[in-house]
């Protein structure tokens, strides 16, 4: 159904199978490895994942059944999202590109990351689980799972970077109503936890540190699984029902876009849209542009592509990713959710064969809201600070296109809001 500009997907055409990109990739995904010293990583997984997570790690089948309450779950968040083209910012842009954006803000928690929140807590409570634990960094991962587990009867333990948790109170509050237990991290309730607090009693944390706790949390209580919110094959997985729906969407308006874009911290969202458009690229070898919009402060994807951590600590296996090393201070941003050291497995691989162009934009954010606030104040909508990224890049784009005179096609995403976060917007546009 197609109303103006807003392109509307029937729940009955919504997707019933995820698509698992892995036995489509060009050469096979490195697998994970253990390093050379210590205890065995791959070997602790059993004890931190539900069994269905590490089977969808690794599957082989191209297609994978959503199953039914899950199916009900998406459609009770919302889902399917439309897909909006972007006539009036086109125009304020004067461009003859055409720019669509999937609307991935329209979630009750405010991220796409709600998508894998209620796959890994359906999994978890089917497998007989009664807690789950993980980190969060810029919030949105521990609020998204927050609802999942309240939705599924789930409880929660989230280990929230310190220096995102101080000054975001609201979402700490919306955790909590969920009925989430949330602390800081690091925190004293684990031995990474209390080593750190001992270093520095005001240590800000990081999501590294914060992996590592939930990690630990969760190894030495059986009724426990860990969740993680980006990053790992399954995660992806999830999401791409983003970019399934998106290609039936663009479908009934007989459009296929020439450029898709999206931010990338960890990967998840830019996966999840671009991924189901990947599989074309790669079996057709059709010429479709990738963008990955990243910030100066952690341009993972022009990191090495090597075998890194995936935490602090380094209680992950090895992956094979573009990082920067697991060890990488990165300095505070308010696009928060862009501040990760490597990028998942899959994004780096395409990286590697050549899929993938980046877009690094300054760190001070000026040039990311500046272009927000003209979509804010065409579209009308309040894109989370992450988003921002995809939206800066999706204009510069559009303006290439005008002094070109291209009329390309050019689909982004819009990863979450930022009703939460508006303080984001103030310091960087100095609103009174
Ligand atoms: C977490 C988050 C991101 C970044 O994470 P990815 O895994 O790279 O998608 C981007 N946007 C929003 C709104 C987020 O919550």
């Amino acid at each position: 159904m197609v109303h103006n500009n807003t392109i509307q997907l029937p729940v009955e055409d919504m997707p019933t199978s995820w698509y698992n990109i892995l036995p489509d990739l060009p050469s096979p995904l490195p697998p994970p490895m253990d390093p050379e010293e210590g205890p065995s990583r791959l070997k602790n997984l059993g004890n931190i994942f539900s069994k269905n997570i590490l089977m969808q790690e690794a599957a082989e089948d191209k297609y994978i059944t959503i199953p039914d309450e899950v199916r009900d779950l998406y459609i009770q968040s919302g889902r399917p999202r439309p897909l909006i083209r972007a006539k009036r910012l086109e125009n304020e842009l004067n461009t003859p590109a055409k720019l669509y954006y999937k609307a991935e803000f329209y979630s009750p928690t405010g991220s796409h990351k709600v998508n894998t929140a209620i796959a890994q807590a359906y999994y978890a409570k089917k497998e007989g689980y009664e807690r789950m634990a993980t980190e969060t960094g810029a919030g949105q991962w521990g609020t998204a799972l927050a609802y999942a587990c309240s939705l599924l009867g789930l409880e929660l333990t989230v280990y929230w970077v310190r220096a995102a948790s101080s000054w975001k109170a609201e979402r700490f509050r919306l955790m909590q109503l969920y009925g989430a237990d949330v602390c800081a991290s690091p925190s004293d309730r684990t031995e990474v936890g209390r080593k750190m607090l001992k270093e520095d009693p005001n240590h800000p944390g990081g999501l590294g540190i914060a992996i590592s706790e939930a990690i630990e949390d969760v190894s030495t209580d059986e009724k426990a699984v860990y969740s993680l919110g980006s990053v790992l094959n399954h995660v992806l997985l999830h999401q791409t029902i983003i970019g399934l729906e998106t290609k039936k969407q663009m479908e009934l308006v007989d459009d296929y876009p020439d450029v898709v874009i999206s931010c990338l911290g960890g990967g998840s969202n830019f996966g999840g849209l671009s991924i189901p458009f990947f599989k074309d690229r790669i079996k057709n070898g059709n010429d479709t542009k990738f963008l990955a919009a990243q910030s100066e402060v952690a341009p993972n994807l022009k990191g090495e592509y090597r075998y890194d951590f995936g935490d602090y600590a380094e209680q992950t296996p090895l992956l094979k990713m573009c990082t920067l090393g697991h060890r990488e201070q990165i300095q505070p941003i308010k696009g928060d959710g862009l501040r990760y050291h490597a990028a998942a497995p899959i994004i780096s691989a395409l990286k590697a064969a050549g899929y993938i162009d980046t877009l690094i934009f300054p760190s001070d954010e000026e040039y990311v809201f500046q272009r927000a606030k003209k979509f804010v104040q065409t579209e009308g909508f309040l894109p989370a600070a992450e988003s921002n990224y995809s939206i800066a890049a999706a204009i510069d784009e559009a303006l290439e296109c005008k002094n070109s005179g291209e009329e390309k096609t050019i689909l982004f995403n819009i990863s979450g809001h930022g009703f939460m976060d508006m303080h984001g917007f103030a310091d960087v546009l100095e609103l009174q």
